[in-house]
């Protein structure tokens, strides 16, 4: 019997890499004709024609007719069908979702960002975000069966490989992926949420001809994406990146993860939530004070709103973290030697008041000779870095691609 495209991906199959080198090489370079196409490749006229054709006949692959030349003989020029297929992104941050779907040229095709969520480690959570992933694909107007997967961001120990998550949504031995599976039809995938990041921003943000990258996400927790030599990290089991829990502080609060003094308890979003509240309570002032002695819930985001509306208290709390977690990228960068840092998460919308403390502590506590090779700069995607990189990644994953 004559295996799919994507079943031959699973076998791991030669033509199946082939197959994946000429897709790659479509979605990098766009159109080419199927000589110049062998020749990128290394490969036979006829064989590329006969694993173009393939693909072609799978719909991945679309024909599109003589091109424009000068004269001489006028070949046709093939390329990706932007509309062969189709990956969801979902992004769980801690008090709201983002969701997008991109077609299989990369491209986004329609997103909801910032749907109202609480994501704590039940079963009601759970089964909230699984509706709202359900409420977005029934909207979508793409054919369903063109979904090939669903690439879903997750907080914590993440082990990719095995589909298993270790910080959330841990409620059987079986792995998370395949309950998401039963759960929502389609084929799903987990990563961590930081690594996430550091993908979407490589594949479609601020990074340029960079290979040696660090994603500081700086949101309500403290995570770490890395990218050396063009290649995410890992790690043995997923669990590379972990910034928030080297320890930092003597103080004594117990961090989520079980321990005390975690570089998170001092230099994250909810850090500065903490702090802004109990400074509140001993009597400093802030803009968010009427709303605060009202009774109003107050976010994380509208502290960091405070901030670029000026206020002294959330500014100053920002600085304290930026000079915290500079000291700390300092000692990455010893270790790693990146060319680029990026800042990002929810932190990083404060901009300057959270950047120039980093870039200070960096500039006085790493070594000269080794952090002047490194540009440390903020996300350009923002808040959509996660589900950008979660698309990214679902195609990526479900092609080789990494
Ligand atoms: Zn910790």
């Amino acid at each position: 019997m004559k295996h799919t495209f994507i079943e031959e991906i699973e076998l791991g199959s030669k033509n199946a890499i082939l197959k994946i080198n000429i897709i790659k090489y479509y979605i990098n370079n766009g159109t080419n004709t199927l000589a110049e196409l062998g020749k990128e490749m290394d490969l036979s006229v006829p064989t590329v024609t006969k694993l173009v054709g393939e693909l072609i006949e799978e719909g991945y692959v679309i024909d599109f007719g003589k091109q424009e030349t000068t004269g001489g003989r006028r070949p046709n020029i093939y390329g990706i069908n932007p509309d062969s297929g189709y990956f969801v992104g979902v992004d769980i941050k801690k008090f709201r979702i983002n969701i997008a779907v991109i077609n299989f040229q990369g491209d986004t095709i329609d997103s909801k960002l910032s749907i109202p969520f609480s994501y704590e480690n039940t079963q009601e959570s759970f089964n909230h975000l699984c509706n709202i992933i359900k409420q977005f694909i029934d909207n979508l107007t793409i054919p369903k069966n063109k979904i090939l997967s669903i690439g879903i961001n997750m907080s914590g120990r993440v082990n990719t490989e095995t589909g298993h998550s270790y910080s959330s949504y841990f409620f059987s031995e079986q792995p998370l992926t395949e309950t998401f599976q039963e759960r929502l039809g389609f084929h799903v995938t987990i990563d961590n949420d930081s690594r996430s990041m550091a993908y979407g921003e490589f594949m479609n943000g601020g990074v340029n001809a960079e290979k040696n990258i660090l994603f500081v996400n700086v949101s309500w927790g403290l995570g770490l994406g890395i990218i050396t030599d063009g290649k995410l990290y890992y790690g043995k089991s997923g669990f590379a990146g972990e910034f928030g829990h080297i320890i930092a502080f003597e103080n004594d609060v117990i961090c989520h993860c079980g321990k005390k003094g975690c570089l998170e308890t001092g230099a994250s979003g909810s850090y500065i939530y903490r702090r802004f509240m109990e400074k509140v309570a001993e009597g400093n002032s802030t803009i968010l004070e009427d709303r605060i002695k009202k009774g109003e819930t107050i976010i994380q985001e509208d502290i960091l709103n405070a901030a670029l509306h000026e206020d002294i208290l959330a500014i100053e709390l920002i600085e304290e973290v930026g000079t915290s977690l500079g000291k700390h990228i300092a000692g990455l960068i010893n270790l790693f030697n990146p060319e680029l840092v990026i800042i990002g998460g929810a932190v990083a919308v404060t901009g300057d008041y959270l950047l120039l403390p980093i870039k200070s502590a960096v500039k006085k506590y790493s070594l000269n000779l080794v952090s002047k090779d490194t540009t440390i700069k903020l996300s350009k995607l923002g808040d959509k870095a996660g589900v950008i990189g979660a698309c990214m990644l679902a195609r990526s994953k479900m092609l080789g691609l990494i």
